[in-house]
């Protein structure tokens, strides 16, 4: 379906831009990386989102932080918009390229786990923002949506502090859930044209989905991507936490679906990242013995062959637990099985290898 239909079934583009108000486009931009790659929202989407929403809006920006591995700096942001094809995209549909790499720290009481976080500033000052997301799996949190889109809101050498603290899914899930209530989008459009599945964000394999999701509520889309991956809700860390926090919606039948119905979208075989089975096997493994629980992972591991000791992984590691030698190294004592260095690797030299145990049962 055309975005122009989606927007139009929702309302029309007024029902969420008032005439003349600055608004601002969030994609996922996690690195700068050929389309092809299906890492990053397409830039078709930008140019539609650019050319339905600028008959409305007064001006639009495009605000992203990149990955973690990478500065939010005028060169990362010159390189990722030139690579992702988001130049060509901006030009023609009018959308400024934001190329001011200040942020504030911004206080949230009100958040459950986090009472601050630090903001690139287009985000606080636009009247609001629509959150142009990916369909992927995750390493870390097993799929990215809408929610998770929204940590690029984060300016990039500030993302791996979070990591290094919120250290588990569940710690995660909470601090994201926080961050979006801080800034919550005024919509969320998820580009499931092209997605990725298997070992995700960056390194998985690109699937041909066709289709735009949108809504005005990110969770709820979560909720609908994350039962067409097949991800049963109870798995998924995300929704996990939202239903901790009794969220709405706390399911997929709180979710009110229009256009196409939930059984004609489901991605049968959908592909999900080693790191989901891990998991599972963990719970296993604390079941059967608990002097092999910790057999049951998958940890990073540098394909030395491919390594060009670039060092994107160890500026991303939240723990430093990467050093640089003629090739990475990993100190598997300090990782603490983030993902983030496989994530950030854009020469995929860095697989998530499963344990001899994790084979075994797998
Ligand atoms: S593993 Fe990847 S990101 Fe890390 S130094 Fe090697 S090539 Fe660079
Ligand atoms: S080495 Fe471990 S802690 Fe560091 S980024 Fe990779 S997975 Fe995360």
């Amino acid at each position: 379906m055309k975005l122009a239909e989606l927007i139009k079934m929702m309302g029309g583009a007024s029902q969420f831009v008032k005439r003349g108000q600055r608004i601002a486009v969030k994609p996922n931009l996690l690195l700068a990386a050929e389309q092809e790659k299906a890492a990053t929202t397409h830039s078709s989407l930008l140019t539609a989102t650019g050319k339905i929403f600028g008959k409305v809006a007064g001006s639009i920006v495009l605000a992203e932080s990149p990955g973690s591995g990478y500065a939010y700096d005028k060169k990362t942001l010159e390189k990722t918009y030139k690579v992702c094809g988001m130049q060509d995209a901006a030009e023609t549909s009018g959308i400024e390229l934001n190329y001011d790499t200040s942020f504030e720290t911004v206080s949230f009481p009100e958040g459950k786990l986090v009472k601050r976080f630090e903001i690139i500033t287009p985000i606080l000052r636009c009247d609001s923002y629509i959150n142009l997301c990916k369909l992927k799996t995750h390493g870390l949190m097993i799929m990215t949506g809408g929610v998770k889109n929204i940590f690029g809101v984060i300016p990039g050498r500030s993302k791996p502090g979070y990591h290094s603290t919120m250290t588990t899914q569940e710690l995660f899930a909470g601090m994201l859930l926080d961050l979006v209530a801080l800034v919550p989008p005024k919509l969320t459009i998820m580009d499931a044209v092209v997605g990725m599945e298997g070992d995700g964000p960056f390194n998985g394999t690109p699937r041909h989905i066709g289709l735009l999701i949108a809504s005005t509520d990110p969770l709820s889309l979560d909720i609908v991507a994350s039962e067409m991956m097949g991800i049963p809700a109870e798995k998924n860390p995300l929704l996990v936490e939202a239903k901790k926090r009794n969220l709405h919606p706390a399911g997929i039948e709180d979710v009110e679906i229009i256009g196409v119905p939930l059984e004609q979208i489901f991605l049968p075989g959908f592909k999900l990242p080693a790191s989901f089975t891990a998991e599972n096997k963990r719970v296993l493994g604390s079941l059967l013995k608990p002097l092999v629980k910790n057999s049951f992972t998958v940890d990073p591991r540098i394909i030395k062959s491919i390594c060009t000791a670039c060092g994107t992984c160890k500026k991303a590691c939240p723990r430093d637990a990467i050093v640089i030698n003629k090739v990475a190294i990993i100190d598997k004592k300090k990782c603490i099985r983030c993902y983030c260095c496989h994530e950030m690797c854009q020469y995929n030299a860095i697989e998530l290898h499963k344990s001899l145990l994790y084979k075994l049962v797998n």
